[in-house]
């Protein structure tokens, strides 16, 4: 899998800034691509940018890079707010927009049209079909699925996503960016959920449908997990850093795709009808702020 002759990636397009992309901004920047952020909200590349300069602070204060590093992130990190001017000049257009496959169809086309013809397009996509998002452009073997974690900047793994189309060659292209911006890449097959999200979200559905039915509170249900089986965070915890939203869009695919057992179930919806979408609103199972405080959530 190893391939030193793949051509070097050094300018990035990453689009949508949300919980993902400014996390894939910070990590490409850090490892010296030149980076452009897109998101068609300009206030999320404000708060992106907050996000980024507090995640190189937070790094530095750890030890974890140095000043230079800290620099170098700003200086190779830029803030685009159109899609045309982000993606003109680059080698990879990585996408992580809202889990909905119009909203990226529509996207890639648009990026097809702009970005450089041997630009590499690569979609975060927790779940949904590659390949039929590569069905929006004219080359769908340009377009793999390049699926990072939350945070990016701590989680190793990128699943490299091939579909019916993809060539080898752009298997290994996209297993070798990954392991320039420090990651392990695994290659897996478009298959709904692929590897990770098809397991990881059926315990965090089981763990909602135990709150619902009263059988723990949440955080004695993260406990469980914790302190129990070793996880490193606990299903609630986990859900509100990745966002309710988030894991509801995938659950309905999933429910499309792969049947009965991934239904979303009643209390998932209601909170996200109630705007309680985790950590980036402020408040989700738990609550993270007085002054975005929601009806119901409990205090973290
Ligand atoms: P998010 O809601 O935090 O951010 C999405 C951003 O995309 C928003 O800022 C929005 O304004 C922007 N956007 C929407 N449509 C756009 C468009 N047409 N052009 C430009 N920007 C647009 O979402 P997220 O959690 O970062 O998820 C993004 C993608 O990453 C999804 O496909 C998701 O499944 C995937 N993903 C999420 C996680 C996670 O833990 N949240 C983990 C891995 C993969």
């Amino acid at each position: 899998m190893s391939t030193p002759t793949a051509p070097p990636v050094s300018r990035i397009a990453v689009i949508g800034a949300g919980t993902m992309g400014h996390g894939i901004a910070y990590v490409a920047a850090l490892a010296g691509c030149r980076v452009a952020l897109h998101d068609s909200q300009p206030e999320a590349l404000t708060e992106a940018r907050r996000r980024i300069e507090s995640l190189a602070a937070a790094g530095l204060q750890r030890g974890k890079i140095t000043e230079a590093d800290r620099a170098g992130v700003h200086q190779r990190l830029r803030y685009a707010t159109e899609l045309d001017d982000a993606v003109m000049d680059v080698d990879l257009v990585i996408e992580a927009v809202v889990e909905r496959i119009n909203t990226k169809q529509m996207l890639f086309a648009a990026v097809e049209r702009q970005a450089p013809r041997e630009a590499l397009l690569a979609t975060n996509t927790s779940s949904l079909s590659v390949g039929q998002i590569a069905a929006a452009v004219r080359e769908p073997g340009r377009l793999i699925g390049m699926h990072f974690f939350n945070p990016v900047h701590v989680m190793r793994l990128v699943e490299i996503v091939r579909h019916g189309r993809t060539p080898q060659e752009v298997v290994d292209r996209a297993c070798a960016i990954a392991r320039r911006l420090g990651k392990e890449p695994i290659v897996v097959q478009d298959s709904p959920g692929f590897a990770s999200s098809r397991l990881g979200v059926v315990l965090g559905l089981e763990a909602m449908r135990m709150l619902e039915q009263g059988v723990a509170s949440a955080e004695d249900i993260d406990k469980a997990l914790k302190l129990g089986l070793n996880h490193p965070m606990g299903p609630f915890e986990l859900v509100d850093l990745v966002g309710l939203d988030t894991r509801l869009h995938i659950l309905e695919y999933l429910h499309k795709t792969l049947g009965e057992k991934f239904r979303p179930c009643p209390l998932l919806v209601q909170y996200v009808k109630a705007g309680r979408l985790g950590r980036k609103s402020g408040h989700g199972v738990y609550d993270y702020g007085e002054e975005k405080k929601a009806p119901g959530a409990v205090r973290k």
